[in-house]
C-alpha cells in the first residue's frame, strides 16, 4: 500500500520519533544547572528528526483537534483550537492552531487565501492573553522549517508568557 512500509507509515514514523524526543525532554536532567540547554537542545532534536511534512501529511495536532489524544484546551472555536503545550517553555506556553490546515504545513506555505485564517490565528493570541492575564505582556512565536526549529508541520502560533521574556532569542 502507497506510503506504507513495515505496516507503519513515514508519517507515524515521525510522529512517534517527535514524540519520543518530546518525552525525553521531560525526564528530569542529570544536573539542574543544564536544564535549560538540555531542554533547548531537546527541542532542536525534535525539530531535526522532523522532516517537512506534505501539505496533506497529518500531523499529531490532527489528533489532538479530533480529542483522539487529550490536550489541556484553552480556547476553541469554529476556525481555531488552542491547548497547553506539552512541554512548556514559559508558565504560559499556549499552542494556537486552524482547525483546517488548508497548506498551511508552516508560515512559508502561506497564500493570499491565508489572509483570514492568520489574522484570526494572532487576534486568537490576543484574547488568549488577556484570558490568561498575561497583562504585563508576552510572546508570540511561529518557528518555520528545520532552521526555525519546527518540529510539527500544521502551522502553529506559540504564545508565551508569565515570565521575563529575553532578547535576541537562541
Ligand atoms: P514547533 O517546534 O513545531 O514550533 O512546536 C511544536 C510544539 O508542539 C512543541 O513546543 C511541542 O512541545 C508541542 N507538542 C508536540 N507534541 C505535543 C502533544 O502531543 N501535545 C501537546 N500539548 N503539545 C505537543
Amino acid at each position: 500500500m502507497k506510503g506504507l512500509k513495515n505496516g507503519m507509515s513515514s508519517v507515524s514514523r515521525r510522529n512517534i520519533t517527535q514524540r519520543l524526543v518530546v518525552f525525553a525532554s521531560h525526564l528530569p536532567s542529570s544536573s539542574s544547572s543544564s536544564s535549560d540547554s538540555t531542554s533547548m537542545a531537546s527541542e532542536k532534536q525534535a525539530a531535526l528528526a522532523t522532516a517537512p511534512s506534505d501539505a496533506d501529511a497529518p500531523t499529531i495536532f490532527d489528533k489532538i483537534i479530533n480529542k483522539e489524544i487529550p490536550s489541556n484546551v484553552v480556547y476553541e472555536d469554529d476556525k481555531v483550537f488552542a491547548f497547553r503545550d506539552i512541554n512548556p517553555q514559559a508558565p504560559t506556553h499556549i499552542l494556537i492552531i486552524p482547525k483546517v490546515k488548508d497548506g498551511l504545513t508552516g508560515l512559508s506555505k502561506a497564500e493570499e487565501r491565508h489572509f483570514e485564517i492568520l489574522g484570526r490565528l494572532l487576534y486568537t493570541a490576543k484574547l488568549i492573553a488577556k484570558q490568561e492575564g498575561l497583562d504585563d505582556g508576552f510572546r508570540v512565536v511561529i518557528n518555520d522549517g528545520p532552521k526555525g526549529c519546527q518540529s510539527v508541520y500544521h502551522i502553529h502560533v506559540h504564545l508565551l508568557g508569565g515570565r521575563q521574556m529575553n532578547w535576541p532569542p537562541g
